[in-house]
């Protein structure tokens, strides 16, 4: 039987045929009262995501990349601020500082996590104006990545970023329902933004985000710059903002996915697990720290052989795909920085190496035997 469906790489059908009773009650409640923006399921999201993750405020918007840059706007990032960041990721996390005229700056990551690597954000941090292109530069916060669904090592990254008085803003995007000694992510700094793009852990049906903080003040600074810089009423604009917001019928479809997301996410550690035992010896798989559990936005694994192993996941109709194949301090988006090839090696290493296996809560025992035997092969 599982001969004949395709093999998926992420499988939204199986999950969208798992609700579809519950989909179709929200969307039509929506339908029924037509508040589309800024709608009751909206803020029904919002209470459910902070309570989910445990945090006083859930501020949901229009996608993780607006989650990342609302929360710079809100710090008044700009020109002259350096923000560090790690290079292998995705192009969102880097753009949103360029976008406000800061400067990312970027520092290599750890070879077993693939997250920022606090030794090297320590060095980079303190050695700060250095460098000629660097001396006009002003340290003002630090965004650590959860790549691939695992977080960062805050307590590390904190005890840095404290010393030098910079901000975290933890990019969440692939983290949410992942933990970090007993917390959840999205909960991990003093401000975080993860993505509900329809293949993250957590998706919706088109684009959208949320940021989660304790700080009341940032909160409320947040909410006004997701609506156009609102003050106290609808008319009255007190900051440039954006229009940042999540529509109510993406919010009713997440309301419908939040129901059973434990269970995806027990299954897709089931599917890691797995892949674990039955890959370790033809490729170096993923390690997830003591302390953390994953939520395995991707299973990412490294082999000198990528291309033959690619090949032949692809003579057996297997797909997979390479995050991130180059990483962004050599993209041409960012080659005002002057870097070249060798600046970060762990970086490039991995972006040489790495690819990622189907994962979805939905991968059944016979077709992840027959992804495995293809490797094994
Ligand atoms: C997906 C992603 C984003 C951006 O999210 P969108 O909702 O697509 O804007 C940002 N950072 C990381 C690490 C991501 O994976």
């Amino acid at each position: 039987m599982t001969s004949q469906k395709r093999l998926d790489f992420i499988d939204l059908k199986s999950q969208q045929q798992r609700i579809s009773a519950l989909l179709a009650e929200n969307l039509q409640r929506v339908l029924a009262h037509g508040q589309y923006i800024m709608g009751p399921e909206v803020h029904e999201l919002e209470t459910k995501l902070a309570a989910y993750v445990g945090v006083k405020h859930a501020i949901s918007c229009s996608s993780g990349t607006d989650a990342l840059l609302m929360p710079l706007m809100a710090y008044g990032v700009g020109p002259g601020d350096a923000i560090f960041t790690t290079p292998f990721t995705f192009i969102a996390t880097a753009e949103v500082i360029q976008l406000l005229g800061a400067t990312p700056v970027f520092v290599d990551i750890d070879p077993k996590t693939f997250n920022l690597d606090p030794e090297a954000l320590a060095e980079a941090v303190s050695r700060l104006g250095q460098h000629p292109g660097t001396a006009h530069l002003k340290p003002k916060g630090i965004i650590p990545v959860d790549l691939f669904g695992q977080p960062a090592d805050y307590d590390r990254i904190q005890a840095i970023a404290q010393s030098h008085g910079l901000f975290v803003l933890e990019d969440a995007a692939q983290s949410f329902g992942a933990t970090y000694k007993g917390r959840r992510a999205g909960a991990l700094a003093e401000v975080a933004a993860t993505s509900f793009f329809p293949a993250k852990p957590l998706g919706c049906y088109g684009d959208g985000g949320a940021i989660f903080t304790d700080n009341d003040d940032l909160a409320a600074v947040l909410c006004s710059i997701r609506n156009h810089g609102q003050g106290r009423h609808k008319y009255e604009n007190v900051r440039i903002g954006l229009n940042g917001r999540l529509d109510t019928l993406q919010a009713a479809v997440l309301l419908a996915k939040l129901e059973i997301f434990d269970q995806e996410v027990m299954a897709r550690q089931g599917v890691a697990r797995q892949y674990g035992q039955a890959l370790n010896t033809v490729v170096e798989t993923p390690e997830v720290a003591q302390d953390c559990t994953s939520v395995w936005a991707q299973y990412s694994v490294l082999s000198e052989h990528r291309q033959l192993l690619l090949q032949k996941l692809q003579d057996a109709q297997i797909p997979s795909a390479i995050y991130y194949p180059l990483p962004l301090h050599l993209q041409g988006a960012f080659a005002h920085l002057g870097h070249k090839p060798g600046d970060f090696p762990v970086s490039e290493s991995a972006s040489q190496r790495i690819f990622s296996l189907p994962m979805h809560p939905y991968l059944g025992q016979a077709d992840q035997e027959k992804i495995v035997g293809v490797l094994l092969k």
